[in-house]
C-alpha cells in the first residue's frame, strides 16, 4: 500500500511539472526562427498586410500601372488592390495573377509579384501582352492571418458557377470528420491539447484512412459555417469582384489568357507545384514538356484532389458559358510548407482545426494562443531561408516556363 501510494506520488509530481513545463518546451519548439539578415528578395518579405499594400502602390507606381482599390470593408481599412499594365499595342496576351484569395497566403503571393515584375516582366513582350494584377483578394484574412475570409468562408471553394443549382451537401464526408476536428470550446494546456489531439486524429486516422480525412476537408464543405474549408452558401463579396473581373477578361479585346492563382500550403516541402484545373486538358507529361518543369499535379496525376468553387475551375466554366473563342490556361502555384507524407498531413490538419477552433473560441492561455499562431505561419509562410530562397527560384522557373508555352 504505502509503495502504491508512493508510486502514484510520484506519477503526480511528474504529472504537474510535465504540464507546467510541458507547454513552454512546445512553444520553443515549434517556435518560427527569426529570418537570416539578408537572402533573395529578403526585403519584400512583410509580416503585415499594411505594409504589403504600402509596397505595392509603390511597386506600381514605379511601373506606372493603373490601380483600383476595391472596398471590402472600409471601416476595417480592407480593400483589394488591382493593377493593369495593358498591352502598348496589340491586346494579344492578357496575363492574370491573382493573391491572397486564401488570406495568409497572400503574403507569399506578394513577394513573388516582385519576382515576377523583377525578373519576368522586363522579358515580356509589353507591345502584344499585358498584365493585370488582382492582390490580396481576401484582404480580412492578410490583415488577421487567417486562410478564410470575414464569414470564415473558404474563398477558394466559393467560386460557384450557379448557386441555385448547386447542392450544398455535396460533400458526404465531412459530417464524419466534422464530429471530432470542428470547434468545440476553448483549447487549454498545450501539452494535453497536443496529446488529446493525436490519440483523436490517430484513432480517426486509423479507422477511417488519413487520406479519407484529409480528402474530406480539401475538396470543400457547405453545410458548416464553422468548420474548417466552409465554402459559404453564396458568393461572398470578394468573389462578386474576382468573378466580374474574370468577365472582364473574357471579354476584352486579348485573345490568349493566362491567369496564374499563388497560393501555399500544400504538396512537399521545398517544392512549388502547378496545380491545374480539372477542366485544363493538359497531362501531367504533356505540362511537364510544354513548361520544362518537373512538379505538376494534372487530372491525370495520382496525387489530383477534386475540389469545389475553385477560382481556376471556375474561370474555365465561365470562359464555356460564355462561349468565348478566346484560349485561356488557368491554374494554381502551390508552395508546398509542410510537406506531404503521411505524417506532414496529419500536422497540416491539425494546425488548421487548431486555429479555426481558437478563431471561435479564443483560448485564454497564451502559450497555447502563441503555438497555435506559430504552427500557422508554418503551414502558410515559413520565415526559414531556404524555403524563402527555394520559393523565389521556383516561382521564376515555372513561371517562365508557363510563359513561353502559353504566351502567342
Ligand atoms: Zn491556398
Amino acid at each position: 500500500m504505502k509503495k502504491l501510494l508512493c508510486v502514484l506520488g510520484v506519477l503526480a509530481i511528474i504529472l504537474l511539472i510535465a504540464s507546467l513545463a510541458g507547454p513552454s518546451i512546445i512553444l520553443k519548439a515549434v517556435q518560427q526562427d527569426a529570418p537570416a539578415e539578408s537572402y533573395a528578395y529578403s526585403e519584400v518579405f512583410f509580416d503585415t498586410y499594411d505594409e504589403v499594400r504600402k509596397h505595392h502602390e509603390e511597386l506600381f507606381a514605379r511601373l506606372g500601372a493603373e490601380s483600383y482599390s476595391h472596398v471590402i470593408d472600409e471601416a476595417d481599412g480592407l480593400y483589394i488592390d488591382s493593377f493593369y499594365l495593358p498591352a502598348a499595342e496589340d491586346a494579344t496576351n492578357l496575363i492574370v495573377l491573382t493573391t491572397g484569395v486564401h488570406g495568409i497566403e497572400g503574403y507569399i503571393g506578394s513577394v513573388m509579384l516582385d519576382v515576377f515584375f523583377t525578373e519576368i516582366y522586363p522579358q515580356l513582350d509589353t507591345d502584344d501582352t499585358g498584365v493585370l494584377t488582382i492582390a490580396n483578394v481576401n484582404p480580412y484574412g492578410m490583415k488577421y492571418m487567417r486562410r478564410y475570409n470575414e464569414n470564415n468562408v473558404d474563398l477558394n471553394r466559393n467560386f460557384i458557377l450557379d448557386w441555385d443549382s448547386f447542392d450544398l451537401s455535396v460533400n458526404e464526408k465531412y459530417p464524419q470528420v466534422d464530429s471530432f476536428l470542428g470547434p468545440i470550446g476553448k483549447i487549454g494546456n498545450a501539452l494535453w491539447h497536443e496529446a488529446g489531439f493525436y490519440l483523436s486524429l490517430g484513432k480517426n486516422a486509423i479507422t477511417k484512412g488519413a487520406d479519407t480525412i484529409s480528402d474530406a476537408l480539401l475538396g470543400g464543405q457547405y453545410e458548416y459555417p464553422q468548420g474548417v474549408y466552409y465554402g459559404g452558401n453564396g458568393d461572398e463579396a470578394s468573389t462578386v469582384y474576382l468573378k466580374d473581373v474574370f468577365a472582364q477578361c473574357l471579354d476584352s479585346e486579348y485573345e490568349n489568357i493566362v491567369h496564374i492563382d499563388i497560393h501555399s500550403g500544400y504538396g512537399p516541402r521545398y517544392n512549388m507545384v502547378i496545380f491545374n484545373s480539372v477542366y485544363e486538358t493538359m497531362s501531367e507529361k504533356e505540362s511537364q514538356a510544354a513548361f520544362g518543369y518537373d512538379n505538376i499535379i494534372a487530372y491525370d496525376s495520382e496525387a489530383f484532389y477534386a475540389t469545389t468553387g475553385d477560382t481556376t475551375d471556375f474561370f474555365y466554366r465561365l470562359a464555356e458559358s460564355l462561349d468565348t473563342d478566346k484560349s485561356l490556361f488557368s491554374t494554381c502555384f502551390e508552395f508546398g510548407t509542410i510537406g506531404d507524407e503521411f505524417f506532414d498531413t496529419i500536422l497540416s490538419l491539425k494546425y488548421t482545426v487548431d486555429e479555426n477552433r481558437n478563431h471561435w473560441y479564443p483560448t485564454d492561455n497564451e502559450t497555447s494562443a502563441e503555438v497555435v499562431h506559430q504552427n500557422y505561419l508554418e503551414l502558410f509562410y515559413p520565415t526559414e531561408t531556404q524555403w524563402r530562397e527555394k520559393t523565389v527560384a521556383d516561382f521564376a522557373q515555372a513561371t517562365k516556363g508557363v510563359l513561353d508555352a502559353k504566351l502567342k
